[in-house]
């Protein structure tokens, strides 16, 4: 439990990635606030399910990552009921599948602020409490399309590729300052962001569902294989440890290979 007493807030934690997240903190000890959208059953259970795991604190934010005054209060919300966050992991996304002479407005605005500029209103709001600390992790989600491109995902990767340049950037900032910042980049996980776009996948490449899963998903991850949830939360844990901290600035893969063709 090397992380007792300390918060960790994870933006779009109500399910997929951003879940194992919080759950693999709040077995460390942490506490947690998750964010994100769904079914407020759902969450109240998944907060309890949280300070069963952590004997510690938990809690939910509705914030949407789309506006900026509710970022900045989400955070000032975290201070106010644990302390300022320790360990902040921007994870929030969707995706939306489209040619780019068809790509929708809205859909690349909801994209681009959803995916970046809401890692940048969190980080702006969290830094200042790590630094009087001297001490911090910021993890952010990327993607093997931050570091490569793949079709009809314009924003997508737009958005990713820039979370990547972020990352170093604010790496370069605090690099004297006890804070470490990373970027965890998954090849194809199996959560609901993948199962959501394999209909516009087939609709964009007129292809069956398993040939969506087989030839276009899992086509270029070598390994032929989804990435689990655990194996990136267990990655997030370690970038909390002592033990990883000369690491910083890094675009990490966890993609079974995608990235080294
Ligand atoms: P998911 O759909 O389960 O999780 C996305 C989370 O973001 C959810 O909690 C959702 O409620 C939240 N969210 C969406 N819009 C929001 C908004 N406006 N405000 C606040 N929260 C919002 O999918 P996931 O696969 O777990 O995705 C998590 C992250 O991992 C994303 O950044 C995604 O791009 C990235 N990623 C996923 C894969 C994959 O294959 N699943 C691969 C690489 C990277």
């Amino acid at each position: 439990m090397f992380l007792k007493g300390k918060t960790a807030l994870i933006t779009g934690s109500t399910s997929g990635i951003g879940l194992g997240y919080a759950r693999a903190l709040a077995a460390e000890g942490a506490n947690v606030m998750i964010n994100g959208l769904g079914d407020q059953a759902e969450i109240e259970a998944n907060v309890a399910d949280l300070v069963t795991i952590s004997n510690a604190g938990a809690l939910y934010s509705s914030a949407d990552m789309t506006k900026p005054d509710e970022i900045r209060a989400m955070v000032a919300d975290c201070t106010a009921q644990f302390g300022s966050p320790d360990i902040l992991i921007n994870n929030a996304g969707i995706q939306h599948v489209a040619p780019v002479d068809e790509f929708p407005d809205d859909k690349w605005d909801a994209i681009l602020a959803i995916i970046l500029s809401s890692a940048f209103h969190t980080t702006k709001a969290a830094l200042p409490g790590m630094k009087t600390k001297g001490w911090g992790r910021v993890i952010n989600t990327g993607s093997m399309h931050s570091l490569v491109a793949s079709p009809y995902k314009s924003a997508y990767n737009a958005a990713k590729h820039g979370l990547a340049g972020f990352t170093k950037t604010i790496a370069l900032e605090v690099a004297t300052q006890g804070i470490t910042v990373n970027c965890i980049c998954p090849g194809y996980v199996w959560t609901s962001l993948v199962e959501n776009q394999i209909p516009d996948t087939m609709k964009a490449r007129g292809l069956t569902r398993d040939q969506v899963i087989n030839d276009v998903l899992l086509a270029n991850q070598p390994q032929k294989q989804f990435v689990q949830v655990e194996q990136l939360a267990a990655l997030a844990v370690f970038l909390c440890r002592d033990e990883a901290s000369a690491m910083t600035g890094a675009n990490l893969s966890v993609d079974g290979g995608w990235t080294a063709q």
